[in-house]
């Protein structure tokens, strides 16, 4: 029996424990274990970039370790990011859809609807709960080492986990990543208490709908978890810098839509504004905000819940990053070549700790590439065609350029544009807001960007993105045969409309 435990043991907590053994009793009360491992790669996190890349890592057959800080596995993303939003938007859009009479509308009619928050959230931590312990079983099931605790890389080959209960663990790899994630930016001079002055995560788990919520920051983590507490029941003001919605990247024609289709559903907006501070007066938060164009026009906004919603930073915090002489840039990040390689040749960097937009399948493509990288393999990923969703209610995709970028750049194009309105299934549905805008290249035809807003646009972006990851022509996805009634219809109608100068159904 001893010597079966003594064979799970690595050679180096052999000598541990053995030196361990011949101390005294007492100084053995405080000293922890160490254990040390081998492997080929030692990748720092779990969200969505690393847990990917130690999947794909393990199966290019290289000996793979995950550490992991928190709880569970799974990051931003499936702990606080992507996975409890969608949660909370779905099940909010079911409870709008029965409350506001919607339902009725379509002949479904049901008596006295009511909001059961307390399970709503549940329903969202069963969702959480599921697939974070997924990537459990994957990480056994691909032979994945995975350790809980906060990692510091403490040399060009090794990272040293401190555990909860004081214990280190060391891990000597040929290759270390760096997929550390990031954090919410703070808002300076507003403190955070995620009760009533909340960040997206405070926002995922109120636990009673706010009469009156203040949302900083227009971008989609704020459209999205305004949209939510709309939806329950709470006035939403968002105040934004910028006099357009819908953060960086968005097509303008778009987010002009986008904003009437939010203010019909009862959204309200101060663009252009700029908040200046936020005080706790008993149970109500005084907002103060100027114009940007002219300051002298201040006000002041009430509400119960302020959501500090302005973006996110890299997350590098004590990782050791100056052990190895790894400098960040100046907006935090890691920089990393073409191979997603630090100024360490051993050391990689993915996802949101490092240059590019901050979405979860931007950071697991690169895990992946940067993996495939290690053992050999071409690494590249055209950003350009890394898609955009904001999950409201019409959801809203995009890849490739907008019309602005096109303008700016001085490239000549011809647009397809086709209406929801005009599409059978959308109209089918009641479901017929928005519209798909296909851009492409006044010369060659060649597919450079596109842009839906509609209640599929989530889904139907990804038939855009690989006509443009395979250099696709208006004229091929013109041509290609798209099943009837279905709202991708409308996707293939743009391109015609962009090929052929009109669609047939419009
Ligand atoms: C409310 C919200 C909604 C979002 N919705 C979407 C969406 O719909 N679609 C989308 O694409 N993106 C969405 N995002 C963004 C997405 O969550 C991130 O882009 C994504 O999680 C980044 O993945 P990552 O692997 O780089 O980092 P993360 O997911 O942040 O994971 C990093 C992990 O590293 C761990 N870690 C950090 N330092 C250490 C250390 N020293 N030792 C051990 N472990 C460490 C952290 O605990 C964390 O688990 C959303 C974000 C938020 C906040």
């Amino acid at each position: 029996m001893q010597s079966n435990l003594w064979n799970v043991i690595t050679s180096s907590a052999r000598t541990t424990c053995l030196y361990q053994q011949r101390l005294p009793a007492a100084l053995l009360q405080h000293r922890k274990y160490s254990t040390t491992h081998e492997a080929d790669i030692v990748v720092i996190g779990s969200g969505p970039g690393g847990y990917v890349a130690a999947i794909k890592a393990s199966q290019l057959g290289m000996k793979t370790v995950c550490i992991e800080k928190g709880a569970t596995f799974g990051g931003t993303c499936l702990n606080v990011g992507c996975i409890p939003s969608k949660a909370l938007l779905h099940n909010s859009h079911y409870y709008h859809m029965a409350h506001s009479g919607e339902f009725a509308k379509r002949g479904v009619l049901m008596d006295n609807v009511k909001l059961d928050l307390a399970k709503l959230m549940v329903t969202k931590e069963t969702a959480v709960k599921g697939l974070t312990g997924g990537i459990a079983m994957l990480f056994k099931k691909n032979n994945i080492k995975s350790i809980h605790g906060h990692g510091t890389i403490t040399g060009k080959n090794q990272v040293t986990t401190k555990k909860s209960d004081g214990s280190t663990e060391v891990v000597n790899a040929k290759n270390i990543l760096i997929a550390t994630g990031s954090e919410v930016t703070p808002f300076p001079g507003i403190t955070i208490d995620e009760q009533t002055i909340v960040s997206s995560t405070g926002a995922l788990s109120l636990a009673a709908i706010p009469k009156k919520l203040i949302v900083i920051g227009g971008g989609v983590i704020g459209l999205e978890l305004g949209s939510v507490w709309k939806r329950l029941g709470s006035e939403v003001i968002a105040v934004e810098f910028l006099t357009s919605i819908g953060g960086v990247g968005i097509d303008m024609e778009v987010s002009k839509s986008f904003q009437k289709i939010l203010e019909k559903q009862g959204l309200k907006f101060k663009l252009g504004t700029k908040v200046t501070g936020a005080t706790k007066s008993g149970t109500t938060i005084k907002v103060n905000v100027e114009d940007v164009k002219s300051p002298d026009k201040k006000e002041t906004l009430d509400c119960d819940v302020l959501l500090v919603c302005v973006g996110r930073r890299p997350y590098t915090e004590n990782l050791g990053l100056e052990n190895v002489g790894i400098e960040k840039d100046q907006r935090g990040r890691i920089p990393v070549n073409g191979k997603f390689q630090t100024v360490v040749p051993s050391i990689y960097a993915i996802g949101d700790c490092i240059h590019g937009p901050m979405l979860a399948h931007k950071a697991e493509d690169e895990g992946i590439v940067c993996v495939e990288g290690i053992k050999g393999g071409p690494v590249h990923i055209d950003y350009n065609c890394v898609p955009s969703v904001i999950y409201t209610h019409p959801e809203v995709g995009w890849v490739g350029k907008t019309e602005e970028d096109l303008k700016s750049e001085g490239v000549q194009y011809k647009i397809g544009k086709f209406p929801f309105m005009a599409n059978s299934r959308a109209k089918t549905n009641n479901d017929a807001d928005g519209f798909v805008k296909v851009l492409s290249d006044k010369n060659t035809d060649r597919i450079l960007g596109t842009h839906i807003i509609g209640s599929a646009a989530g889904e139907l972006i990804n038939e855009a993105v690989l006509a443009q990851e395979y250099g696709a022509s208006a004229e091929d996805v013109a041509r290609v045969c798209h099943a009837h009634p279905t709202c991708s219809e409308a996707l293939r109608e743009a391109a015609v409309a962009a090929y052929f100068g009109k669609p047939i159904n419009f």
